[in-house]
C-alpha cells in the first residue's frame, strides 16, 4: 500500500493551516522534551515569527536510562497544545504505548512513532487505526525494507496519512552520534508514495552539521527537515548537547532561506 506501484500520485498530509509533500520544503523545529510551558512559549514565539508552522516536543520520552528524566507526560501534551493554539502552530509528539494513543489524539495533530517503535507491531496498528496523521521515524539499525514495511503495518490498519522520518542509523563512525543515511530520502521518494522528513538533529547528535545536513536532504528531495531548539540548551533535561538556542536557530533559518533552500515566506 505505501508502494509508488499501487500509487503513483505524491501523498500529501494536510493539517489545514500547512501541508507536508506539497512540494514547498517545511521546518518541524521545537525543544528535545516539554520541559515548562513557558520553554515551550519561549520556542513558539521565535518558531511563529520564522514562519515555522509545526512544533515538536517530547512529553513521552524514549529514554535510554530509566534514571533519565523521562517527560511531563499528558502534562507535556496539554502545554504543547495551549501553546501552539496560542500561536497557530500544529503539535508533533511521540508517544510509545498503544494504550496512549486515544488520548494523545485529543492534543497532538501528528502522532510520532519513535525509532525505537519503529518495529513495535502492536503500537504501529494502534496509530494506523487511529485518523490522526503519524511520523513513523526509522529504527536505529533498520533497513529501507525494514522501514516502509513499518509503514505498511500503519496504512494496512486503516491510516493512510504517514510522513516517513530518516533519522540518522547506527554506523561505526563515532564524530556523529549516527549516520544520516542522506540515499534514504531518493530511494523512499522513488519506492513510496509517502512524504519523507529528515531530523538533522538526531541523525548528527552537534550543532555544527545541522545546516548542511539541512541543505543536503532538501537538495535530495525531502519535504520537510526536523531541528531541535531550546531556550537554554545547555540546561536541558535532554539532548543538551544537540539542541540549538533560539538566536542560532533563526540564523539556521535565515541561512535557509538565503541558499534557497527555503522559500522567501515559509
Ligand atoms: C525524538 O524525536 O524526540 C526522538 C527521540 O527521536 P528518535 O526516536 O529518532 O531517536
Ligand atoms: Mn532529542
Amino acid at each position: 500500500l505505501v508502494s509508488r506501484k499501487r500509487k503513483s500520485k505524491d501523498t500529501v498530509i494536510d493539517l489545514g493551516t500547512v501541508q507536508i509533500g506539497d512540494g514547498i520544503p517545511k521546518i518541524v523545529a521545537g525543544p528535545c522534551s516539554v520541559e515548562s510551558e513557558e520553554q515551550v512559549f519561549q520556542v513558539a514565539e521565535v518558531m511563529a515569527r520564522q514562519g515555522v508552522k509545526m512544533i515538536r516536543g517530547g512529553a513521552f520520552k524514549p529514554r535510554t536510562s530509566p534514571y533519565d528524566f523521562q517527560g511531563l507526560g499528558l502534562e507535556g501534551l496539554q502545554i504543547l497544545r495551549r501553546v501552539a493554539d496560542h500561536f497557530g502552530l500544529k503539535v508533533i509528539s511521540e508517544i510509545m504505548s498503544p494504550a496512549d494513543v486515544e488520548m494523545a489524539t485529543r492534543y497532538v495533530d501528528v502522532i510520532q512513532v519513535g525509532a525505537r517503535n519503529m518495529q513495535n507491531f502492536d503500537l504501529l496498528r494502534a496509530v494506523g487505526s487511529a485518523s490522526t496523521p503519524v511520523l513513523l521515524k526509522r529504527g536505529l539499525a533498520a533497513t529501507m525494507e525494514e522501514f516502509l514495511f513499518a509503514a505498511e503495518y500503519i496504512v494496512s490498519s486503516g491510516n493512510d496519512q504517514v510522513v516517513l522520518c530518516e533519522r540518522g542509523i547506527r554506523t561505526y563512525e563515532k564524530w556523529t552520534r549516527n549516520t544520516l543515511d542522506i540515499s534514504a530520502v531518493p530511494l523512499i521518494k522513488q519506492e513510496s508514495h509517502l512524504p519523507v522528513m529528515v531530523d538533522v538533529t538526531h541523525s548528527a547528535g552537534r550543532k555544527d552539521l545541522l545546516l548542511p545536513l539541512a541543505k543536503a536532504a532538501f537538495a535530495a528531495g525531502a519535504d520537510a527537515v526536523m531541528v531541535e531548539t531550546h531556550p537554554n540548551p545547555s540546561v536541558a533535561l535532554s539532548d543538551s548537547r544537540q539542541q540549538i538556542d533560539l538566536p542560532t536557530f533563526e540564523q539556521f533559518m535565515t541561512q535557509l532561506r538565503e541558499s534557497r533552500f527555503l522559500p522567501e515566506l515559509l
